[in-house]
């Protein structure tokens, strides 16, 4: 079976055992299991060995981490469908090509049907398999909403997976899709989404809340702009118009992150490091439904962020900076006199052995 698996603390209180079948032969570059390795926040070792208190044991089962392949290595897929794993949470990696729409053939799957020799796509898995499942995770943008793959003019009918089951579609524990976008989609989201619902399918604590668009507030309820380390910069009307130059805010240059819901910004990309705009790049809006095209071309100020960094750089930015520094200077950035109630000239620190 391709697992990995390791015991877990004796402190622990098992409770159940859950399994994950990763599937990543969506149309995928496996860029988010690739990430999702970096983790740290829990990263995926805690979530294995069991160094969360109180979670139960998880066993994942996935083909970028398994040394297994070939029938043992799919074995987990049939046991799975088989009832055998429960409760478990299936991971889905990739673009959904829908293959009762793109013509004859088929453009992804994995391994090959023992009754006709024929590959089992990537939809059958999905069919037989998510109904099955206890919860249902979309990863990375291409799995949440179709993503590059589905760009206009593909010919694979790629879609996202609740395009694919449907958007009112849940889970045999009554869960709808979980979707955790991002290209790749941030690795201490990947690894933390799936310890609390873990947990929660464990009744350790509630199933988490997601908004609208099926991802969990706790990670999406704010915008890229609202956790930026430039946003000041916006606001003071300071704005950067070419790459390189010094930090300022990059709206001009079509970071598209006042509209964009991510918290990359806020966590970092490994170890908190990171964060695109933090970090001079722009927000190309890599977790929002409809990108790419939507949000294309990427380096063009939006029109309306235009109207708005405008206003920001010609009325109210230079007054606000003109009074904040006035502030900064005569009253924030001294010491407070109280400190020195006398008038004698203070010399500094004196060496206790002068
Ligand atoms: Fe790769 Fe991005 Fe698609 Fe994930 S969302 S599979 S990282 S292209
Ligand atoms: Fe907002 Fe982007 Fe400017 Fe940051 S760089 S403040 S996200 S517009
Ligand atoms: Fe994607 Fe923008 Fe978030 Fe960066 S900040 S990960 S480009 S949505």
């Amino acid at each position: 079976m391709a697992s990995i698996e390791f015991a877990p603390r004796q402190h622990e209180t098992e409770q159940i055992t859950a399994h994950v079948i990763w599937l990543t032969s969506g149309l995928s570059c496996d860029g988010d299991s690739v990430a999702m390795t970096s983790a740290v926040d829990p990263s995926l070792e805690d979530i294995i060995t069991g160094a969360i208190p109180g979670m139960p044991k998880v066993v994942a089962h996935t083909p970028v981490l398994a040394y297994e392949n070939g029938a043992e290595f799919l074995q987990a897929w049939y046991d799975a469908e088989a009832g055998k794993l429960d409760p478990f949470v299936l991971i889905v990696e990739g673009s959904i090509p829908n293959e009762k729409i793109n013509g004859e053939g088929h453009f992804a799957g994995m391994g090959v049907n023992p009754s006709n020799g024929q590959p089992i796509t990537t939809n059958e898995w999905i069919d037989r398999l998510a109904p099955k499942s206890a919860a249902t995770v979309a990863l990375g943008t291409c799995a949440t909403y179709g993503g590059i793959p589905a760009m206009k003019n593909n010919p694979t009918g790629a879609m996202g997976l609740c395009d694919y089951l449907g958007w009112g579609w849940t889970s045999a524990a009554g869960i709808p899709v979980v979707n955790i976008p991002g290209c790749p989609a941030q690795p201490d989201n990947t690894t933390e989404s799936l310890t609390v619902l873990v947990m929660a399918l464990a009744g350790i604590t509630p199933i988490p809340e997601l908004d609208e668009q099926h991802r969990l507030t706790m990670h999406f309820g704010r915008t890229v702009h609202e956790g930026c380390n430039r946003a000041a910069f916006y606001e003071h009307g300071n704005f950067a118009t070419e790459y390189g130059s010094d930090h300022r805010c990059l709206v001009k240059l079509g970071c598209k992150g006042p509209v964009v819901k991510c918290n990359v910004p806020i966590r970092g990309w490994q170890s908190g490091v990171g964060g695109c705009p933090n970090v001079g790049g722009i927000c190309m809006a890599c977790t929002m439904p409809g990108f790419p095209d939507k949000f294309m071309p990427f380096m063009d100020e939006d029109p309306k962020a235009k109207l708005s960094s405008n206003g920001a750089k010609f009325t109210y930015g230079p007054l606000l900076r003109y009074f904040r520094n006035q502030s900064i200077n005569r009253i924030g950035d001294k010491e407070p006199e109280w400190r020195h109630p006398r008038n004698e000239i203070t010399t500094g620190y004196t060496p206790h052995w002068q």
